[in-house]
């Protein structure tokens, strides 16, 4: 008999014989019944599996555990005590896969830590499965977006040569002998004869190359991995995580923020419009005011604050006797905690920071007419601090020039680069969203690890 995926069971109407497969969520039962709950993935909920004892060899049922993976075959019959309308009135159970006591997510109520060492099988779990259904969604409602809004899909390099994006330390990517490097006169390591010819790693964004797409096809995104070697150990940090990265030519500061806005409110309304059961079961189980906090974001304007401005608030808030850890002079890059005193406790509401100092921002964003500082436009959003950092591009091939020399950079690579401005130049601007980050807020999850399958930080590369 063909299996049916439970979330279409539980939608269709008792009468008929049904087939269906998934894991058993838990086992109860009297003498004389036993009562079921399988989850087959498709959906946060289960479908109640009940099968007279008498029907059932009992050296079967023994083996009809916590984890255990089944077929059942069975009507499907009005349910009064389930909490679901229908459920399967067993006449046929076949164990595809024992589970023994071992099995590591037997019990409820583990730890997240508990819970990460066995990230091979969390992902069983109702929080890991609801967490996996929501990222799935985001992927589509962020493609959907883009593909509406005439932006095309544009696949930018994982392996790079260009080091001078200073987003973050790389990994190289080498198929040298390590036992055995070759150095020059200097003590340096000798690249020719590597791979590539050249020294290369793993990219930690993929803008640039996105620039050259939007000057050719006008609106580009890019949505793939992102490699950073930053020892950070913080809830919101990966070692590879997945960006978006729009990039637009003829876009402004205003058209940037608008899209920056525009855009991460569909994804927040596609999750509330398509994730409804995944959502509620996790602002049941872990956050009270998830939902809340979701509608919460797309009734209000987001907030649009000049980094100088954002500086004295935070100022005024020291003297009126608000402590900080870190400093926040004019100049000084903003801790997290200054990011979400503003969001959180002064605004209540999403703030998009701009025109940042010069000193702590990328080379290639637009310097405004002060001189002092550029035109990036990063959104500051409650619980995580930074989510999207966005700037327009610096368009005029002297000035970019003239801030690479300024930052003594090596722009011996950086040719190509800087060929847009070169030839038909544009006003152009873009933005990266780290996807993780998306997904903390959209599930309310608390630490970066636990929203993406298998999470990549300093010391851990298992599974
Ligand atoms: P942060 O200040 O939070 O370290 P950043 O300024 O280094 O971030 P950008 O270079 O602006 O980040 O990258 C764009 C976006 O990518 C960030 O807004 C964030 O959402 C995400 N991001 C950056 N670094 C990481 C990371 N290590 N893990 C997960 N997401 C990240
Ligand atoms: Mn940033």
């Amino acid at each position: 008999m063909k299996r049916t995926k439970i979330t279409e069971l539980l939608a269709t109407q008792p009468g008929g014989e049904v087939c269906a497969k998934g894991w058993v969520r838990t086992r109860r039962g009297s003498k004389s019944v036993y009562f079921i709950a399988l989850n087959d993935g498709s959906t946060i909920k289960n479908i109640q599996v009940v099968a007279d004892a008498e029907k059932f060899d009992e050296e079967l049922m023994k083996q009809v555990t916590t984890g255990a993976c089944l077929s059942v075959e069975g009507t499907l019959v009005e349910s009064v005590g389930s909490g679901q309308a229908v459920e399967i009135q067993a006449t046929k159970i076949e164990v595809l896969g024992v589970c023994g006591a071992d099995y590591p997510m037997q019990k409820k109520g583990q730890t997240f830590e508990y819970m990460r060492q066995h990230a091979h099988m969390r992902l069983r779990t109702n929080t890991f499965g609801a967490v996996m259904r929501i990222r799935h969604n985001m992927a589509i409602a962020i493609h959907t977006y883009f593909h509406e809004h005439g932006f095309f899909y544009f696949h930018t390099p994982l392996i790079t040569a260009s080091d001078c994006e200073g987003a973050g330390n790389m990994f190289q990517v080498t198929t040298k002998n390590l036992y055995d490097l070759k150095k020059d006169e200097e003590g340096k390591i000798i690249y020719s004869d590597d791979f590539f010819g050249e020294q290369t790693s793993l990219t930690v964004s993929g803008q640039l190359e996105g620039e050259l797409g939007a000057t050719a096809l006008g609106a580009i995104y890019t949505f793939g991995p992102t490699f950073r070697a930053e020892n950070s150990n913080t809830p919101r940090h990966l070692a590879e995580f997945w960006m978006i990265e729009p990039e637009m030519a003829f876009y402004d500061k205003e058209d940037l923020m608008d899209l920056e806005e525009d855009f991460i409110k569909y994804c927040v309304r596609w999750a509330l419009d398509h994730c409804q059961d995944d959502l509620e079961f996790l602002n049941k189980m872990i956050d009270k005011t998830l939902i809340e906090r979701l509608e919460g974001v797309l009734k209000e304007e987001f907030v649009r604050l000049p980094y100088t401005e954002g500086i004295n608030i935070l100022q005024e808030a020291i003297k009126n006797g608000k402590k900080f850890e870190f400093p926040c002079e004019w100049g000084d890059d903003l801790a997290s905690e200054h990011e979400r005193y503003l969001v959180e406790e002064h605004f209540k509401r999403p703030v998009i920071m701009t025109d940042y100092p010069k000193e702590i921002k990328a080379f290639y964003m637009k310097t405004n007419p002060d001189g002092k500082t550029m035109q990036g436009t990063d959104v500051l959003f409650p619980a995580i601090g930074e989510i999207i950092g966005g700037s327009v591009r610096e368009e005029s091939l002297e000035k970019l020039q003239a801030e690479i020399d300024r930052r003594k950079m090596d722009d011996s690579k950086l040719w190509w680069y800087l060929d847009t401005r070169r030839w038909g130049s544009c006003p152009h601007a873009g933005f990266g969203l780290g996807f993780e980050r998306l997904i903390l807020f959209v599930t309310g999850m608390a630490n970066i690890r636990d929203v993406i399958p298998f999470p990549r930080t300093p010391g851990s590369a298992q599974f």
